[in-house]
């Protein structure tokens, strides 16, 4: 079965979505106080090897073979660039004819090898969850020494040369991001990015929904704001 996990064949936009994590447990370059994987024991922003790397192969290619998706979508326990076979993974699935979608916090697109890697994939996902330094620090604890401007400006950087799909998502968490002059910020940050499609999204899940979600109303009011020109 290999180290892989799977979610259940879905559709998304027409699509028959095939959902795969590569990393065997948590590993990611930040350690966000309402992440629905829970902790990260240690930050890595390096790659790693992990065990059981053909047999995940080779799975990988019996649920393609069986499923039969139209789009492979790599959305992993933290940050998928730390696999170190993840650039393998992707040309193995592009040797398919399938497109394949990354899910990235982002943070790494402004690194050139993480950046040749995410350009392979026909779409990539970068998010913002906070928007100032401090609360970045505070909700979202990178490893020591990133910062927020960093952060924007290696998505922005990634877009510029990037020719596939990019998808901005922001998540509005209640107290950080959701009154009007965050709101404005995030407007001009995706301004700046300039992506294919921008994603809103809130705190859906107990336990964070209840201190970090904000109503039906707000999100409805926050989200127009933001997909308006
Ligand atoms: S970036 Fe995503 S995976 Fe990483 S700690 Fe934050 S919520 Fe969890």
């Amino acid at each position: 079965m290999g180290k892989f996990t799977y979610k259940d064949i879905y559709i998304e936009d027409g699509k028959k979505v095939l959902e795969v994590n590569v990393l065997p447990e948590k590993y990611c370059n930040f350690d966000c106080i309402f992440c629905p994987i829970g902790r990260s024991p240690k930050k890595v922003d390096t790659q790693m090897t992990f065990d059981g790397f053909q047999e995940s192969m080779q799975y990988l290619e019996n649920m393609i073979e069986r499923t039969k998706p139209e789009l492979i979508f790599i959305n992993s326990k933290g940050e998928a660039f730390v696999h170190d076979r993840i650039a393998e993974i992707i040309g193995f699935i592009k040797s398919k004819d399938l497109p394949v979608k990354l899910l990235s916090n982002g943070y790494l697109l402004g690194d050139a090898t993480y950046r040749e890697i995410a350009n392979m994939c026909d779409e990539v996902i970068g998010e913002i969850k906070v928007i100032t330094e401090e609360d970045f620090q505070k909700v979202q604890r990178p490893i020591e020494g990133y910062t927020l401007e960093e952060y924007i400006s290696n998505m922005v950087s990634f877009n510029k040369q990037y020719t596939g799909k990019f998808i901005f998502e922001i998540t509005i968490v209640k107290g950080y991001n959701d009154d009007e002059a965050s709101v404005q910020k995030l407007k001009e940050v995706t301004k700046s990015l300039s992506p294919s499609k921008v994603i809103v999204v809130r705190m859906e899940d107990e336990p964070f929904k209840k201190k970090l979600g904000i109503s039906d109303e707000r999100y409805a009011e926050i989200t127009q704001a933001l997909l308006s020109e």
